[in-house]
């Protein structure tokens, strides 16, 4: 597998502009002439989308909700990074791209990073031509908050709910190229598989969710924007529906997974509470603007939290990380809870949480302003755990919540196979080992409105393609692929649903390549998917056919290809002898437990090659050179 990054020459701050220049350019007349897929209609596909529609190209774009407008981009809460300097308070492009290189510990692309701290701005201007209604102070300028990894407030955001505004600016421009008829719209419409015509990605199966109908789609170029896999985990924040299987396809029909065990465990999430639950909800990054997290000083303190005094509790992030304090990046805070509740300091039930308290906030501010900033975060966290947060502390517990791993991708955002762009969560791109709050919209955004709608480009003007036939042999070989999986799918007749394999296996990876990974977890866990994989299809129990709709048979599907990427994110790890951001090995840690590098052996990307059926997957490395952040540890403190 060849891994060429195609990093354009020159200084970082130019590479951007010169490659734009520099690359080829498609006639305005010529782009009707073209087609390109797009999966996905988060805020990466729905602007990846809209802007190649807007440019002349015939696209069309696919989702699995019944609307655009549902994709999981809208439960995004808290904000999107740009480098504005509204605040006057230091920011620049080149802090917004230090902070995010050192905050992914030093395993993301210089020149890839710096182009999207170059971009947020472009970001910022483009939502709010849109109407995208973002905080704005008492003069009118747009409002900024903080979030963890930065000593700067550079994050827009939409009260609680930036995601969903983000999200209705970009499924406007989305609306607008479909009534022009640039776009062809496919809801519900499941991506089963990649086809790939002489070693280039020309078009994807499909299963319409409601009839049950395979169908194949064919173009010129190939985009998947399908979001994160966290969801292998089971409970997580992410929307139910996440999944990996479109990059699954595309892993086994030769694209390179880059880091598939760099997954963000995030600090807020409310803490699990039973078996019963299916998932799990966020309490956003940016509450920890106000509220300070603590546990009581004291192991097995059952009082109520309002009966601990002052000098009995622990904030421990403000004692530990004192320059960064309540803002400490994700996995650093996500470990100091894990680190708090093993030493038996944990609160609420099975002692596996910690507090989030605005006592002090509201007591500073005022309740209304408070409100003002999070009322519908307090909102939801009531109506989940039936307690007021704004006279008793939250309860908070780290869950899965990102990826940064995904489908490898050059500068130009291709993936090891020709023609298949990957954008947004879906590729493995800009945040290295841990991701920063507030980054994923920005990058998301960015490789949708502003990189693929170039990139492609020059993709289309340098490659000169044929004409697919319909019945062309690969496509016919894809659609019997979809055919025989749902009809292998229907045949187990056994006893277990594909919730009950998902929960197990959420539960080993949770167990073996979850906060903490060392050695004999992983290699447990290795021992164990793929029994559990035997077992589920030897005694998967599904209901209905395939031609109506069948949520349990989409749900199977999907549970099949987690079983089969949660083995390949424990080999990552098990590779990886190092701890770097999200993924920490037990074994590699520095004395005052914080992750230990080790870059002589993996400062690089690991890209991981199917190799066939039954066959070990192949490792390759892309080499990772730093020139403008210095390698160093981390410090927060
Ligand atoms: C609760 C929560 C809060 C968050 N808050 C923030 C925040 O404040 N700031 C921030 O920067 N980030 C935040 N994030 C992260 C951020 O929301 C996501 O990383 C980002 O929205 C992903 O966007 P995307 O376009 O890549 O994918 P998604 O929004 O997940 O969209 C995926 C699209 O692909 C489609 N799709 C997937 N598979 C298939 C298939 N096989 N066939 C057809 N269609 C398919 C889906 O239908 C959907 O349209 C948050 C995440 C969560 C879970």
């Amino acid at each position: 597998m060849e891994l060429k990054s195609k990093v354009p020459a020159g200084p970082i701050e130019r590479k951007w502009s010169q490659h734009r220049f520099d690359m080829k350019l498609v006639n305005p007349a010529n782009k009707r002439k073209y087609s390109v897929i797009m999966v996905g209609s988060g805020l990466a596909g729905a602007a990846g989308a809209a802007s190649l529609a807007e440019l002349g190209y015939a696209v069309s774009c696919f989702c699995y909700q019944d609307s655009p407008r549902r994709a999981h981009s809208i439960a995004a809460q808290g904000g999107i990074n740009a480098a504005k300097n509204y605040q006057n308070d230091g920011d620049s492009v080149f802090r917004l791209f230090y902070d995010t290189i050192k905050g992914g510990d030093f395993r993301a692309r210089e020149a890839n990073v710096h182009r999207l701290a170059e971009l947020s701005v472009n970001i910022i201007d483009q939502c709010a031509a849109q109407g995208v209604p973002f905080a704005r102070e008492y003069g009118g300028l747009l409002a900024n908050r903080s979030f963890g990894g930065a000593q700067v407030s550079r994050t827009f955001y939409a009260r609680g709910q930036t995601g969903q505004q983000l999200l209705l600016g970009a499924y406007q421009a989305l609306e607008r190229q479909i009534g022009l008829g640039k776009v062809r719209m496919y809801p519900r419409h499941e991506m089963l598989e990649l086809i790939v015509v002489g070693g280039r990605a020309r078009g994807i199966v499909t299963r319409d969710m409601v009839s049950g109908a395979v169908e194949s789609h064919l173009a010129d170029a190939v985009c998947l924007a399908t979001g994160g896999y966290g969801n292998v985990f089971f409970l997580a924040t992410y929307a139910k529906g996440c999944n990996a299987t479109a990059i699954w396809r595309a892993y086994k029909k030769g694209a390179g997974f880059a880091n598939p065990c760099f997954t963000q465990i995030h600090p807020t999430c409310i803490p699990v509470t039973g078996e019963h639950q299916s998932k799990l909800t966020l309490m956003s990054e940016s509450l920890r603007n106000d509220g300070r997290i603590w546990v009581p000083l004291r192991q097995g303190d059952t009082r109520a939290p309002g009966d601990i005094p002052e000098a009995e509790r622990d904030y421990y992030l403000e004692r530990m990380y004192p320059s960064y304090g309540n803002l400490a990046p994700r996995d650093i805070a996500s470990r100091a809870a894990k680190r708090v509740c093993d030493e038996g300091r944990g609160v609420g039930p099975g002692g596996k949480g910690v507090y989030l308290d605005f006592a002090d906030a509201i007591g500073r501010l005022g309740k209304d302003a408070i409100m003002e900033k999070y009322g519908n975060l307090f909102e939801m966290y009531e109506r989940i755990t039936d307690e007021d947060p704004y006279t008793v502390p939250m309860r908070i517990y780290p869950a899965s919540h990102y990826t940064m791993g995904g489908l490898w991708v050059d500068y130009n955002l291709m993936s090891t196979i020709p023609g298949l762009h990957v954008l947004g969560e879906a590729n493995f791109s800009d945040h290295g080992a841990n991701r920063l709050g507030a980054s994923a919209l920005m990058q998301g955004l960015a490789d949708g409105y502003f990189v693929i709608p170039y990139t492609i480009g020059d993709y289309l003007a340098s490659n000169k393609q044929e004409k697919i036939a319909a019945d062309h042999p690969e496509v016919r070989a894809a659609e019997a692929a979809v055919a025989e999986r749902t009809r292998k799918l229907l045949a187990v007749g056994g006893q277990r649903t594909p919730t009950s394999f998902h929960r197990e296996l959420g539960r080993l990876m949770w167990e073996g390549c979850g906060m903490g990974r060392n050695r004999a977890g992983l290699q447990a866990a290795l021992g164990k998917i793929p029994a559990l994989r035997e077992e589920f299809w030897q005694n998967l129990r599904l209901p209905g056919g395939a031609a109506e709709l069948n949520q349990s048979l989409e749900h199977a599907g999907r549970v099949a290809d987690f079983l089969e990427l949660g083995e390949l994110m424990c080999r990552d790890a098990l590779e990886r002898e190092e701890s770097c951001g999200g993924h920490f090995r037990e074994e590699h840690q520095t004395p005052d437990g914080e992750a230990l590098r080790d870059d002589e052996r993996f400062c690089h990307v690991a890209v991981w090659e199917h190799a066939g059926e039954g066959r070990a997957p192949v490792r390759h490395q892309e080499p990772l050179t730093f020139e403008h952040v210095p390698l160093a540890q981390r410090s927060y403190k």
